[in-house]
Parts: C-alpha cells; structure tokens; sequence
C-alpha cells in the first residue's frame, strides 16, 4: 500500500518557501539557493502523490530550479529582493489561472431541474433581487447555503443561477483548494474573488463548506482556519464594494449539522434541497430519458417505488441511463461484434430503439441503489425545523 504524504509535503514545501523569503529578504544568497532546491525537491515528490495535478508540480519545481539559478548570480540585497518580487508575481499568476481553471460555462436552464419548485422559486427570487437596481436600504442576500442530501440538484440549482445571469460561473470544492493549495489556500480564495468580481456578474458555488468548519474536526488545520476568515471577510467585504457589481456565492453542503455559528450567521438564508417527490421523480424521469418514447411506461409506479427507495436526482439519472441501456442491449443484441467495423461504415448505420417499457426499468430498479434511510432524511428534516429556511 502507498502511503499519501502530500498533507506532510505541502507543510514542508510551506516552510522552505518561507525559510526562501527570509534568507532573500537578509541577503542569504547560499541559503537563498538551498531553500529555492528544497523547494523544487519538495514539488517533484508531490508530483508522485498526486496525478492530477502532476504536470502542474513539475512545472513549479522547474520554476523553483531557475529561481535557485538566478538567486546564484546575483550578490546585491536589492536585487534579490526584485527576484523575490518576481517570484510572487509568477505565485500570483498560479492562482490566477487556477481559478481560471474553475470558471465553467453554464448553459443550465431552470427549465433543466425536475422539481424543487420552491427552491427555485427562492432561489429565482434571490438572483434577481441581487441584479435589480434598488434603493441603498435595500440590501441582497450576499449569499445562499444550500443543503441537503448528496445528488439531489445543489449544483444545477447553482449553474441555473448562473445560466439564467449569463454570470461567470466559479465552481469551487473546497476539499480540492485545501488540499491542492494547502498552506496558501486563503490566498487562493483571494485571487478567486478578486477575479470574481473583475468579470461580474459572477456565481461563486463553494461546494462542501462543511469541510472549513469547526465542528467536523476537533484540529482543524490552521490552512482551513485561515480560509474560512479570508472567505468570511470577502464575503463582508462584498456588501461595501460597488453596488452595481454582483458577486452571489453560493454554498452547499450534505451535512449542515456540522456548520457552526461562524458561517450560519454569513447565510441568513438557508434552503433545503430535498429528496424528490413523486411528481418531482416522474420530471426528473422525463428530463433523463430525453425525446425517447415513453407512452407505454408506468410512470407514477416507477415514481413510487423510487421515493420508497430514497432516490436522489443522481440516483434517478443513473436509473434511467440503466434503463435505457436494457432497451438497446435488447435491440441490439450483438452490438459490441460492430466495434469490428471502420469509423466510416458504423456513421451509416442506426442504433434499433423501441419505446421504453416498465420491465427495462424493473431490472435498473434492483441495482440502483440510495445511501441513504429514512433515519437520514429525518435528520435533515429535524435540522430544517431548526435552522432553515424552507419547508
Ligand atoms: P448535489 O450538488 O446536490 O450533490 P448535483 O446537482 O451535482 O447534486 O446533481 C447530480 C446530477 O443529478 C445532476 O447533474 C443531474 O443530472 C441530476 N439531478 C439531481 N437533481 C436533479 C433535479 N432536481 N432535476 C434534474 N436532474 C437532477
């Protein structure tokens, strides 16, 4: 078994990059140097741990090489002081095409999402207040915490907000900036509303904010700490900046226990997103299977045995993937001996479709299984009654 020490190495990367900063703020230019290794040596383990982000490493620890390099030749103080200023400037140009990296395009309507019609409605009403010219004494919500059980829309909900704005969507998981910019993350939060606000109007989805709280762990690493005071301070900073620049976060969670006083009392306005009923169950179908024919289908049944089964929108999506995929293997039964044939000849051939019957989805309905119990949902609904805001 490998054992992953990015945690560790990101530490140590930390602190030789500030043992750097120091020897070139003293003139050190021996130590300078070393750090400046250190720092390229620790990059290049990192790359070993984490594939994703590989190529990203390397290119820092190269980086690292060349500042070491330079910081040789050069023996006046303020010189290497320049050379320090350059290497935050290049820092900062990794932040900033990293959260290029997390805007997306939304073209998600919310004609896209099945149910949820108060949730959409609040949410409809939010956006728009937000973008309305409005009297000073009239101040928008900074921000929605959407919450509720994994898969049922918290991320359409958002991309809809976003879709229907035409607004720069920033798509974050704060799981992946804590662990991708470990020691430096609230600056990534930074940068991230910085360039939010340059290209407003703007969505910012932070998704798992419960991973910056408290409560989910006794030891909270000093990197989460100083994200979630960065992300609190934008977030106040927000209401003073120009009044006709919209930046709406957005932020979900699955487990809304575990937020504490610090970010509830930032989202005054809190929606539950829940598990869909029957009528949401049979829109979600419908939304799922597209133009394909489904006039001989029992959908209140399949809707039934779904909320029985505690399915989510995700669980609803992969149902009907299954079920559609039971139709064409019967239609189709030697598909896979095509794969023989050139590119040329299978664009002239059609794939055998008949309308989607109840017994394709019988079969998807013994496999697709919900995570969750009627425990979990009580759990949630126990917390609306607390602490939200809908139903
Ligand atoms: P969450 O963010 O709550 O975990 P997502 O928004 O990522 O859930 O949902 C996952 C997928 O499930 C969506 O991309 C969509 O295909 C489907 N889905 C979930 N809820 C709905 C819904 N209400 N209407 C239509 N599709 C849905």
């Amino acid at each position: 078994m490998t054992v992953d020490l990015s945690g560790p190495l990101m530490s140590a990367f930390s602190k030789a990059k500030k043992e750097f900063e120091d020897a070139v703020r003293k003139g050190d230019i021996e130590n300078a140097k070393k750090k400046a290794l250190e720092c390229s040596r620790i990059l290049r383990q990192l790359s070993k741990y984490d594939e994703f982000n590989r190529n990203s490493y390397l290119k820092k620890a190269e980086k690292w090489e060349r500042i070491a390099n330079d910081v040789k030749i050069k023996v006046v103080t303020t010189e290497t002081k320049i050379d320090a200023k350059e290497t935050k400037s290049d820092e900062d140009k990794d932040f900033r095409s990293y959260v290029e990296e997390l805007i997306s395009k939304s073209n998600v309507k919310w004609s896209d999402i099945g149910g949820l019609e108060e949730v959409k409605k609040l949410m409809m009403e939010t956006v728009v207040i937000s973008a309305l010219k409005k009297p000073k004494s009239i101040q928008p919500w900074k921000g929605i915490l959407l919450f509720g059980p994994p898969g049922t829309g918290k991320t359409l909900l958002a991309s809809a907000a976003a879709g229907s704005l035409k607004a720069t969507f920033f798509n974050v998981k704060t799981s992946t900036v804590l662990s991708k910019y470990f020691g430096e993350s609230s600056k990534m939060i930074s940068t991230l509303y910085s360039v939010a606000r340059e290209k407003a109007p703007s969505i910012v989805f932070i998704d798992e904010i419960d991973a910056l709280t408290m409560k989910r762990s006794q030891d909270l690493s000093e990197a989460s700490r100083r994200v979630l005071s960065t992300l609190l301070a934008e977030f106040d900073g927000f209401q003073d900046k120009k009044n006709d620049t919209l930046v709406l976060t957005l932020a979900a969670t699955n487990t809304p226990w575990d937020l504490d006083e610090a970010i509830l009392s930032r989202f005054p306005r809190r929606i539950y997103v829940p598990l869909p009923d029957k009528k949401a169950c049979i829109e979600i179908i419908k939304i799922n299977i597209g133009d394909l024919d489904t006039s001989k289908l029992d959908l209140l049944a399949i809707a039934e045995e779904c909320v029985k089964k505690f399915y989510s929108g995700r669980d609803l999506k992969i149902l009907c993937q299954e079920a559609i995929w039971n139709m064409i293997r019967e239609e189709n039964p030697k598909l896979y001996e095509l794969a023989e044939l050139p590119f040329e000849e299978l664009k002239n051939r059609t794939l055998k479709i008949r309308p989607l019957e109840t017994r394709d989805f019988e079969e998807a309905l013994k496999r697709v299984k919900s995570p969750l119990s009627k425990k979990d949902i009580e759990k949630y609904e126990k917390w609306v009654e607390e602490y939200g805001e809908y139903q």
